[in-house]
């Protein structure tokens, strides 16, 4: 196949590799746009699905948009779901603007099914998205942005407008007892196979512990569940919640509600009311934070008990030439208001406002969120 010439303000100065190692090296197959400044009319930081949907709009304006994430498409999904795990949202909710998901099955979504219509979605849009690259400085009069990619490869991206899509789950909660460090405790489940034939101290009482006590169950661990209150969430998953109430009362998963943890050695849990669980492994499942250093970045104040950052929410904008949208603009939830289904009207109002246009009547809110 002919290759295309690289443009001569293109061009790499001397390879500094060639230098070091002496050998000459063919790096004719390397992308040199990777290392060049990118100027957009729009920067739109997160690669989830509000971050993706903003770029699909606003391309739809005619606008030019760079999307840049520190993981992969979906990186919030990637981290925190196990496999196979299903979206309470039904898919018709996860859609996001032009193009529908049409699932064979007339089922809920994996996590892994919905990753594949986010790779859809950018394929159909034709949207260009910069992957693993963390944004690590920047301002925003004007908006100039420095991300480093995973190799340590700094690029520079310049724009008119800047909209965080940086999502609420960047880190999980931490119980804050002794022994929360000890390499057994982790706050993502991963392959529920790891576990078989293992003890297992599961920590919380919404979705992610409860289904996460079932598949551990569901191979074979010994499973105790530590929740702070007496049942086991209201808003569980009707799927899961008979199957995991039934177990309990069975005792075949071992629940101790209302418990906490007050500390946790190499080999036990210890629970406030005195009792230790033997434990080879320790599953945090308590929620997650937001980390607002991107909005200290940027000179965004954030208020409140959630300490969400401060947006209009008619036109999304959080200052001069930057808009917040998705569960980025609720700070860190204790539990879900703001979520996919309930955020598509974001994008919308962001685009308006840049059009100069009068904010879109928000969608009707369906009676019954899923989340
Ligand atoms: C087990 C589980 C089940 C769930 N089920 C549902 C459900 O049924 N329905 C629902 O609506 N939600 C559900 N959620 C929550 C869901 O994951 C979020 O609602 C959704 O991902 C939010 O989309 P978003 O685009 O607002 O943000 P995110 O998807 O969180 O995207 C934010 C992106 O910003 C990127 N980013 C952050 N900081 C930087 C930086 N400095 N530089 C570059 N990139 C950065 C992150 O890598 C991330 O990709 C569930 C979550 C879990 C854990």
């Amino acid at each position: 196949m002919a290759s295309t010439p690289i443009p001569s303000h293109l061009r790499q100065p001397a390879n500094p590799y060639q230098r070091v190692t002496g050998r000459s090296v063919d790096y004719s197959w390397v992308s040199f746009d990777l290392v060049t400044d990118r100027r957009t009319d729009v920067l739109v930081i997160g690669a989830g699905p509000i971050g993706l949907e903003t770029a699909a709009v606003l391309t739809a304006e005619g606008l030019t948009v760079q999307v840049v994430d520190s993981g992969p498409l979906g990186s919030t999904i990637v981290r925190t779901f196990p496999p196979h795990t299903r979206f309470f949202t039904s898919p018709e909710r996860l859609s996001l603007y032009g193009l529908a998901i049409a699932p064979v099955h007339q089922e809920k979504l994996t996590g892994e099914e919905y990753l594949a219509y986010l790779r859809q979605y950018v394929a159909t849009h034709d949207l260009r998205v910069d992957t693993y690259t963390e944004v690590v400085s920047g301002s925003r009069a004007p908006v100039r942005v420095v991300g480093r990619t995973l190799a340590g490869v700094q690029r520079q991206y310049a724009a008119s407008t800047l909209v965080l899509a940086t999502g609420g789950t960047d880190r999980p909660r931490r119980l804050g007892v002794p022994g929360e460090d000890l390499p057994h405790v982790r706050s993502h489940l991963g392959d529920a196979h790891r576990y078989a034939g293992r003890r297992v101290v599961i920590v919380g009482g919404r979705n992610s512990a409860v289904e996460s006590a079932l598949r551990c169950y569901r191979v074979g661990a010994q499973v105790h569940l530590v929740h702070r209150q007496e049942h086991i969430h209201d808003r569980v998953k009707f799927w899961l919640r008979p199957e995991v109430q039934s177990l309990l009362e069975e005792g075949a998963i071992i629940g101790h509600m209302p418990s906490t943890v007050v500390a946790i050695t190499p080999e036990e849990v210890v629970l406030s009311d005195g009792a230790r669980i033997a434990a080879d492994d320790v599953v945090l499942q308590i929620g997650y934070e937001q980390d607002g250093a991107l909005f200290e970045m940027f000179g965004l104040p954030c208020e409140g008990e959630r300490d969400a950052p401060v947006v209009d929410q008619v036109t999304m904008r959080a200052a001069e030439g930057v808009y917040v949208v998705g569960t980025a603009t609720a700070g860190t939830q204790a539990r879900f208001e703001v979520f996919i289904e309930n955020s598509h009207d974001h994008p919308l109002r962001v685009a308006a406002a840049l059009a100069g246009r009068a904010a879109p009547p928000p969608r009707p809110v369906r009676p019954i969120p899923e989340i």
